[in-house]
């Protein structure tokens, strides 16, 4: 294409980046000044904990499935599966096999598929469907037709997961996932459902004088360096740089009740939010 054609068909910012340094800072910036669109900003995405809610079978899950029916005329969800011990106990047999960290990810994805598919034949009665990575550009229509689709947790990155700093156990696993599918669907709520009734202290299976903290910013949160937690680091790095979710929730899964007023938008559980301004330029 003629220079000149190509000029007069080129935004300001088309003509910079065609030309420019993809590590040039002010372009970078300005890359940022159209707001990100939020795609489905009427969806919740729903974690379905793997080893706190899943692994429990009956008992654990039967009530939050129930929840989710009872809340499928008022709120559209979006419901990944966590993977949990089945998923640890894999991941013990490869280490054991000195596998790296990408087939390890592999293996425990197939666990949250695993998880995703129980959950899917749970929900077939309502017309719910199961939707692998690569048809996820369908989750808008499956949303609207039946009010849910379900999702395995992991992200999709598989034999391409990144090394952890430490050791080898992959470092952007379920939570990380579905923070992430709600992230880029711009979604209306994250919600964690796990078996406590939020953040602590420390452990709260370990540690019976842990406090239990109702709302926390994730810098602060980050800043505390706390031994343990309940969401994966990475979802809490991922949040400085979010576009859209401004704070994620985590509800008790064995607490009838709670997964219902978070979609409802109550400050049960815990809210870990983002106390700085929203990056990027605003909607
Ligand atoms: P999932 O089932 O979604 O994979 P995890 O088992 O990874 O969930 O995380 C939930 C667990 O995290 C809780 O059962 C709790 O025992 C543990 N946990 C560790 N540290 C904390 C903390 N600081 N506050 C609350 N729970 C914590
Ligand atoms: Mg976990």
């Amino acid at each position: 294409m003629a220079n000149a054609v190509q000029d007069s068909m080129l935004t300001d910012l088309g003509k910079r980046l065609v030309g420019g340094s993809l590590s040039d800072e002010s372009l970078m910036r300005a890359t940022g000044d159209t707001p990100n669109l939020a795609l489905v900003p009427w969806a919740n995405v729903v974690k379905i904990g793997g080893q706190s809610i899943m692994d429990r079978g009956r008992m654990g899950l039967m009530p939050v499935v129930n929840e989710i029916v009872a809340n499928l005329p008022r709120h559209k969800m979006i419901l990944g599966t966590g993977a949990g011990t089945r998923a640890r106990h894999i991941y013990s047999v490869a280490i054991d096999l000195g596998l790296p960290v990408g087939v390890l990810t592999v293996l425990g994805t197939a666990v949250a598929w695993q998880n995703a598919q129980m959950l899917q034949y749970l929900l077939a009665s309502h017309g719910i469907a199961f939707l692998e990575p690569e048809g996820f550009a369908s989750v808008p229509h499956y949303l609207m037709e039946r009010g849910a689709v379900i999702c395995q947790g992991m992200p999709p990155y598989k034999l391409w997961e990144q090394n952890p700093e430490i050791g080898r156990i992959p470092p952007q696993r379920t939570d990380t996932g579905c923070y992430l599918i709600a992230e880029v669907f711009g979604a209306r709520k994250m919600i964690y459902v796990k078996d406590e009734d939020g953040l602590y202290s420390a452990d709260p299976k370990k540690d019976p004088h842990a406090e239990f903290i109702p709302r926390i910013s994730v810098q602060e949160l980050l800043k505390r360096d706390l031994n343990d937690l309940v969401v994966e680091r990475a979802v809490l790095e991922m949040m400085l740089n979010a576009r859209h979710i401004r704070e994620i929730q985590f509800v008790n899964g064995l607490k009838p009740g709670q997964l219902t007023a978070a979609l409802d938008g109550e400050p049960v559980g815990t809210i870990i939010y983002n106390a700085d301004a929203p990056k990027g330029a605003v909607s």
